[in-house]
């Protein structure tokens, strides 16, 4: 293969240039080239190791290019960046690094390309290719990156276990590369991995959640939690998934596995929407189930108020990850609350009211509330499978109807406290809440529609049943 095809931009040459007038050489490596070769789209970061200081290669570069790009100066990493249109180029002298036990920020000296491509995580991403204007475009590979990258293997260019105790970030790294890609990570590797899952301790939750996020964004994420679970990484990170593992079984009856349950309705979700709150929910959706679980001789397993405790659980659970406690938090707290109420209706003749229910409960969640609940369906039984899915699509159609004609999605009542009180004359008081809510069930009933003409007879009705009286 020609490399010199991933140098195309013609920043390269301005990089090569500058480099010689500085008199160093200079590599770009990591993602870049490995997404080059796996031909996965344009990059939008590239790395550039500098066999000297990477920021003045930075400004050198800035010096050299037309509009003289402002470059960013990270002192205390010894790094520089500079941007081009969406392009971010990041600059770094070649570096040597050895670790303490308690830390995964190394001590850093200047080294060689050697030495750098040795810090690199795996050999897929060690792989560098030469700025230099005498060997444009050569490769530089010396773990066999190439090679992994045709065998689809994850694998570290040193030993493994020094690799994941110096930084237990590659951990997650190399599960959350494997499901991206579609890779297979080295055996060694994974025992290694299983040898110091301990050590996610000592990585901040923020990393964490980065490389949770780019697993629940991949296309199966199941490969990740499976392989999450599979090293012991999991019940360090979410516990709560972890106590979902398991088939108990009382008097001959079972329930199901509720953590592999999970994964497939993940990946269901993930085959119809790239929302990664969506995605979240769908994870977290059962959480609830491990601390309700009972067992009753004559009705089995129950999971009582699992969706309630599960949506506490959502806060708990984003509240340790420092993950944002925001609208995407009640989004996902709303969800794993409501998830079992459209399969309830679902088992059941559809009817207009209970679908009149379920978008004044759901709002402007109600389509995502559908999604997921769609994705909830793992059955194997194809007569359940496909009862469901076409009462879902009846849901559906009905909710489009109910909204045209009744507007409950954001339900404004159609007749405000205010006019009560006027038309009765009242004080502040029970009755106004009464009224108020017998017109809410009425329109979620279907008694009367969505309007002020028969709101406003049914207010009448009420207060005179209440014994009030309308003021002159
Ligand atoms: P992505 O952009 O998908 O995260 P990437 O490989 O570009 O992939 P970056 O985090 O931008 O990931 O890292 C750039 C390069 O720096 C990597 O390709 C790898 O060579 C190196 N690297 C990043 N993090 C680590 C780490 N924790 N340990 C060792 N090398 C790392």
């Amino acid at each position: 293969m020609n490399y010199k095809q991933a140098l195309k931009h013609k920043i390269f040459k301005t990089i090569s240039k500058s480099a010689a007038e500085l008199n160093l050489d200079s590599y770009v490596i990591g993602g870049f080239v490995r997404d080059f070769l796996l031909q996965r789209g344009d990059a939008k970061d590239i790395d550039i190791v500098a066999i000297g200081s990477g920021i003045d290669l930075a400004k050198q570069v800035a010096k050299n290019l037309p509009n003289k790009p402002k470059v960013q100066v990270f002192k205390t990493y010894g790094t520089a960046m500079l941007k081009l249109n969406d392009i971010e180029v990041e600059f770094v002298g070649a570096r040597k690094e050895s670790y303490n036990e308690d830390s995964r920020n190394p001590i850093v000296e200047n080294g060689t390309l050697q030495d750098d491509q040795n810090r690199r995580d795996f050999s897929i991403n060690a792989l560098a290719l030469d700025l230099s204007e005498d060997n444009f475009g050569n490769l530089l590979d010396p773990f066999n990156g190439i090679q992994d990258l045709e065998n689809k293997i994850i694998r570290t260019p040193l030993n493994p276990d020094i690799t994941y105790s110096d930084d237990p970030l590659r951990m997650m790294r190399a599960i959350r590369f494997a499901t991206q890609l579609g890779f297979i990570i080295e055996k060694e590797s994974l025992d290694a991995i299983t040898r110091n899952n301990k050590r996610i301790k000592i990585i901040t939750n923020e990393r964490i959640v980065v490389e949770l996020n780019k697993i629940l964004e991949s296309k199966t994420p199941s490969t990740g939690f499976l392989l999450l679970e599979k090293t012991g990484l999991l019940q360090y990170i979410l516990p709560e998934l972890t106590a979902l593992k398991g088939i108990d079984e009382v008097d001959g009856q079972k329930h199901k596995d509720n953590f592999y349950h999970t994964l497939e309705v993940v990946d269901n979700i993930a085959k119809h929407t790239d929302d990664v709150w969506l995605r979240w929910a769908a994870l977290l959706h059962d959480i609830g189930k491990a601390p309700t679980k009972k067992f009753n001789k004559k009705v089995g397993w129950t999971f009582h108020g699992h969706e309630f405790e599960g949506s506490k659980m959502v806060y708990h659970l984003f509240k340790r990850l420092k993950m944002p406690l925001n609208d995407k938090m009640k989004f996902v707290q709303k969800l794993v609350f409501m998830s079992s109420r459209p399969i309830v209706l679902a088992q059941d003749i559809v009817t207009d009211s209970a679908v009149r229910r379920l978008v004044f409960d759901a709002g402007d969640y109600v389509d995502d509330l559908m999604t997921l609940c769609e994705a909830d369906i793992t059955t194997k039984n194809p007569k359940k499978f496909n009862k469901y899915h076409n009462n879902f699509k009846i849901v559906r159609k009905k909710i489009v109807e109910v909204e045209e004609k009744d507007h409950v999605r954001n339900f404004q009542p159609p007749i405000s406290g205010e006019e009560i009180i006027k038309t009765f004359n009242l004080k502040p008081s029970r009755e106004i809440g009464i009224i108020k809510e017998a017109i809410k069930e009425a329109i979620l009933e279907g008694e009367i529609p969505n309007e002020y003409e028969p709101a406003y007879k049914l207010m009448i009705k009420k207060g005179q049943d209440l014994g009030l009286k309308i003021s002159e």
